[in-house]
């Protein structure tokens, strides 16, 4: 069963914090098309980002649909509630057609015994050895560790059920795509607990499309992944097995894919990725969010003049306010505030100097991933200048929607969908 709601084979999540890059960001699947590759476009802006900056989802919505009407843009698109919840969900029902039900604040939470008992009971498939195919070694569990994962599971899920069941009673049946998240929590999710949750979230009936687990190693926000290649690797591709034999054991929609929460830019696991989805011939959704703010400030700061003296105030802005900007995001982000430039010196700083500092490019010497960490969760900066801001994004257009585009297309799409 499918329809204009079901989620194609490849799409990338695309951020844009102020809704002035959706068409430089679809620009980019227009030229992965043209290599011959579709990639849907969806504009995820989570709760979280819109009430730091003060917008409202249905901004999200005309800016996608504009772009997609000045491009001509025929192929599906979506527009994300990205990590919302039962308290922040109502403003995206109208405007979003793709929700992302967060759960994490849930995991972890005892479920209730009787719902505990149930779930052992309806599936004795998962205890003992559980073979799945194209996964070389059985996974060995044992009803304690069953039992284990559902209780610190099957209260989130339940919550998952209720977000889901609301959105269906204001929306409609089937007219949108639903993803559960469980990334913004502390500890990594195994294949094998995967393979719960997804039993589980089946149990509950929902039809998600995508599912975001927590990987093995650190998504900071903007930078590249930190960790374990090579584990990264082979959890990914046992992840794709769970899911595959999920979708087959427990009904879950054919088209359900990973949804990887990269917090943007995590270029040194994109090869594993691209090469297991070949290996399985699988799909996958990969959120980049954040790093189209990035390109905005690297665009204002080559463009020079005023542009670059607003690139400089978010800097100056985001040291200053350090605490309170790292705040929400925690968990996503490792600066070295000893490798932070102080701003007077920043000040001194031609373009290049900038440029060279805040784009991620690893060969370049002067490349400062605290520094970027930082302008990263810097946006509020931006937000408080207001017009001022809107105004150098509109003034120096061209230059900024170049750097998106090639950051989207060069660094993000073509490594993972292309696999060069
Ligand atoms: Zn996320």
């Amino acid at each position: 069963m499918s329809n204009k709601y079901t989620l194609p084979r490849y799409s990338v999540g695309v951020g844009d914090r102020y809704a002035h890059q959706a068409k430089a960001q679809l620009t980019a699947c227009i030229q992965a098309a043209k290599e011959g590759v579709e990639v849907i476009p969806v504009w995820n802006k989570s709760n979280r980002e819109h009430t730091i900056i003060g917008t409202e989802p249905s901004q999200t919505r005309a800016a996608a649909d504009a772009a997609v009407k000045a491009l001509g843009w025929k192929s599906p698109y979506f527009v994300d509630a990205d990590h919302i919840t039962l308290k922040t969900v109502d403003r995206f029902l109208e405007p979003c057609d793709f929700f992302t039900l967060d759960v994490a604040d849930e995991i972890g939470k005892p479920a209730q015994p009787e719902d505990v008992d149930g779930f052992l009971a309806r599936h004795p498939e998962l205890i003992g050895e559980v073979r799945i195919p194209r996964i070389a070694e059985p996974f060995k569990t044992d009803g304690g560790f069953v039992r284990g994962v559902a209780n610190k599971f099957l209260a989130a899920i339940k919550d998952a059920g209720r977000i889901y069941r609301l959105i269906v009673e204001r929306k409609g049946d089937g007219s949108f795509v639903p993803e559960i998240s469980m990334d913004e929590t502390d500890l990594p999710q195994t294949p094998v607990e995967l393979l719960i949750i997804l039993a589980a979230i089946a149990d509950e009936k929902i039809p998600i499309q995508t599912i975001a687990p927590k990987f093995t190693g650190r998504f900071n926000k903007g930078v590249d992944y930190v960790g374990d290649v090579a584990q990264f690797a082979k959890e990914f591709e046992e992840d794709l097995a769970a899911i595959d034999f999920a979708v087959k054991r427990y009904g879950l929609p054919a088209n359900l894919k990973l949804s990887v929460h990269s917090g943007s830019d995590k270029f040194s696991i994109y090869k594993s990725i691209h090469d297991a989805l070949v290996k399985f011939d699988a799909g996958v959704h990969v959120k980049t969010a954040g790093t189209t703010w990035l390109e905005e400030v690297i665009g204002l700061a080559e463009a020079g003049g005023d542009g670059l003296v607003i690139a400089k105030e978010v800097y100056r802005g985001a040291y200053e306010h350090a605490e309170e900007l790292c705040k929400p995001y925690a968990t996503v982000i490792d600066i070295d505030f000893a490798k932070l430039p102080k701003p007077e010196q920043v000040d001194g700083w031609t373009s290049e100097q900038f440029t060279s500092t805040l784009r991620h490019d690893q060969s370049n010497a002067a490349y400062n991933r605290s520094f970027r960490q930082l302008v990263h969760v810097g946006f509020k900066i931006a937000a408080k200048m207001g017009d001022r801001y809107l105004h150098a994004l509109d003034v120096n257009e061209e230059i900024v929607g170049r750097n998106v585009t090639t950051n989207l297309y060069d660094r993000h799409i073509r490594p993972i969908f292309l696999g060069r």
